[in-house]
């Protein structure tokens, strides 16, 4: 619902739809044009020294910063753009600038060793500039296609500016930079009433920003959870119009790492997104059941694999036809280049639809290790530390089936979830977690291949992803005392400890579900009911995929709260940039 706040007079959804348009229209503009003032080697040098021209050390807020260093937009002439507005917009230009300042010193730093004759990075002299492998890789990349663009001429150190133009962001109003001026929220009951300034009109004047209430529904899983504050939202437009993206407070119970005496070891696992398994404490040392249990992705990682392979199908298709059309005749060059931008829109549609499923799988995993965790009583979730683990020489289809970015995605659901359960998780060494044996810490041997896992010594074994579960779990419980924490990453346990997990079959862990099949009871004659020719099965379905356990969202703009008005041109322009995103 929305109302003029000044007024009270009702305002039509799409009628905020199309201002808000214009107030994304005038922070895009604004944004675009500030960065690519500042796209030069000074801005990232600043940046980097985070000193200011009298010396004084930069402030963490992005539009104090860019204030101090007088890097402000410039609006057309005409346009009054209220300075709340402007912070806005160089808080968001700053936060992007950040990043790339970052991506600037690795690029500076792996140029120089960059040789553009074998197109390979000689290895780094000192420790100081090591970067991410993943990242250097992507890095190399670049600079293999620079130096291809300059015919290999050797460049030296090379900056950003040099090997790539400025970025391209998305179009959002961060309204969290601004203060109780431009935007206000405020809780009543169940709804959030947002109060943000809009312009009426694509070049406001000053007299023409006027005061909006919108009021949202807050979500109906939210109510039943304790959340003591609610922030300024992130105002994007998406298909179906204005969409807040509201960051939230929630209290969740203390976490008591120190006392923490039982654990559950989560181990990544190519084929399904992990497994895990328990270790206890008690006096008389640490103890599994050796008995994990393994996550069923229902199919949804093949899935996910599928969908990156034809992603990286399209790409090729659309960079050979590139070069083809680079010495194309016109008429010929016209339908490549109708082709080219097809396939481009389908990669999009595939990287939005995996960008989904990625969501929805993490959580799913999360919510489901989470319960795990709790039914045995946990106090801790020891998870690989993902800086150091990279799987490579896998092959290209395994290595995509490894890839890092769902298992990040999964780690930040999973951190999320068993916080609400009071459950901490904690980041422990990956090396060797599937290779040595929990009870005596040499290598296992594997006697029915590659999956599994036996120590004759001990005669303890079993999945390889289970007793690599028992290892972390062991090494979360042994470090628990010696946790690093540090802003913005789970609690670390740095050291690999060893202590022996001896075997038990006590009862700690929950039971593992039985196999889905129903057991048919043969006793009781079967009801058969015949309706007409086609009898109708009212058997529930399976569980099939994740997307069975979200409830259906009822449809976003019903007819009777949205009017039809036609939308103007430049709210359909923003919307269409957002799709592309
Ligand atoms: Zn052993």
């Amino acid at each position: 619902m929305a109302v003029d706040d000044a007024t009270g007079e009702q305002i039509g959804l799409d009628d905020v739809d199309v201002r808000v348009g214009w107030l994304l229209d005038l922070i895009t503009a604004a944004g675009d044009e500030l960065v690519s003032r500042l796209w030069q080697p000074a801005t990232f040098d600043v940046l980097d020294a985070g000193r200011d021209r009298q010396d004084r050390r930069l402030p963490a807020q992005g539009h104090v910063a860019a204030a101090r260093l007088g890097w402000n937009p410039i609006y057309p002439d005409g346009i009054y753009v209220p300075s709340r507005v402007t912070r806005v917009v160089t808080a968001q230009v700053m936060a992007t600038l950040r990043t790339l300042a970052y991506r600037d010193t690795a690029i500076a730093a792996l140029s120089a060793r960059f040789d553009s004759a074998t197109g390979r990075l000689t290895a780094p002299t000192g420790s100081g500039d090591t970067v991410p492998s993943g990242f250097a890789r992507g890095v190399q990349r670049q600079l293999i296609a620079y130096s291809r663009r300059t015919d290999g001429a050797p460049a030296g150190r090379l900056r950003i500016t040099e090997i790539q133009g400025p970025p391209q962001t998305s179009a959002m109003a961060r309204l969290s930079a601004a203060d109780r001026q431009l935007a206000q929220l405020a809780v009543t009951g169940d709804e959030l009433v947002l109060t943000v300034k809009l312009p009426t009109c694509p070049a406001p004047g000053r007299a023409q920003w006027r005061s909006v209430r919108l009021t949202a529904a807050i979500p109906e899983h939210l109510h039943d959870r304790t959340i003591t504050a609610w922030h300024l939202p992130t105002l994007v437009l998406d298909r179906k119009g204005l969409l807040w993206r509201c960051a939230a407070t929630e209290l969740v119970p203390a976490d008591d790492l120190k006392s923490a005496a039982v654990a559950v070891g989560v181990d990544w696992s190519p084929t399904t997104l992990g497994a895990a398994a328990i270790v206890a404490e008690a006096i008389v040392g640490l103890s599994s059941d050796y008995r994990g249990w393994t996550y069923d992705d229902r199919g949804l990682g093949i899935k996910l694999a599928r969908l990156q392979a034809e992603g990286q199908l399209l790409h090729a298709k659309a960079a050979r036809l590139t070069r083809l059309a680079a010495t194309a005749l016109p008429e010929v060059r016209a339908g490549l280049e109708e082709k080219i931008a097809v396939l481009g829109a389908h990669r999009t549609a595939v990287g939005v639809k995996r960008g989904k499923i990625n969501r929805e799988l993490a959580f799913d995993f999360a919510r489901q290790v989470t319960d795990y965790a709790a039914a045995a009583g946990a106090q801790v979730i020891a998870v690989e530390d993902l800086t150091t683990l990279e799987t490579r020489g896998h092959g290209r289809v395994n290595n995509n089936r490894a890839a890092q970015s769902a298992r990040r995605q999964a780690v930040a659901a999973l951190a999320h979830t068993a916080a609400g359960a009071g459950i901490t998780v904690v980041s422990v060494p990956a090396r060797g977690s599937s290779a040595l044996c929990p009870g005596c810490d040499e290598p296992l041997s594997r006697p029915g291949g590659y999956h599994d896992a036996w120590c004759p010594r001990c005669r303890v074994g079993g999945n390889r992803d289970h007793v690599a579960g028992v290892n972390l779990a062991k090494r979360a419980l042994l470090g628990r005392n010696k946790v690093t924490r540090r802003r913005g990453q789970l609690p670390a346990v740095r050291v690999a400890e060893h202590a022996p997990v001896r075997r038990c079959r006590d009862k700690n862990g929950p039971t593992p579900s039985r196999p889905r099949h129903c057991r048919v009871r043969r006793s009781l004659p079967a009801v058969t009911q015949r309706l007409g020719v086609n009898p109708k099965q009212h058997v529930p379905a399976p569980q099939a995929s994740v997307w069975d356990t979200v409830k259906p969202t009822p449809p976003h703009g019903d007819a009777g709260s949205r009017d039809t008005r036609t939308p103007l041109q430049s709210a359909t322009r923003v919307a269409d940039s957002m799709r592309s995103m």
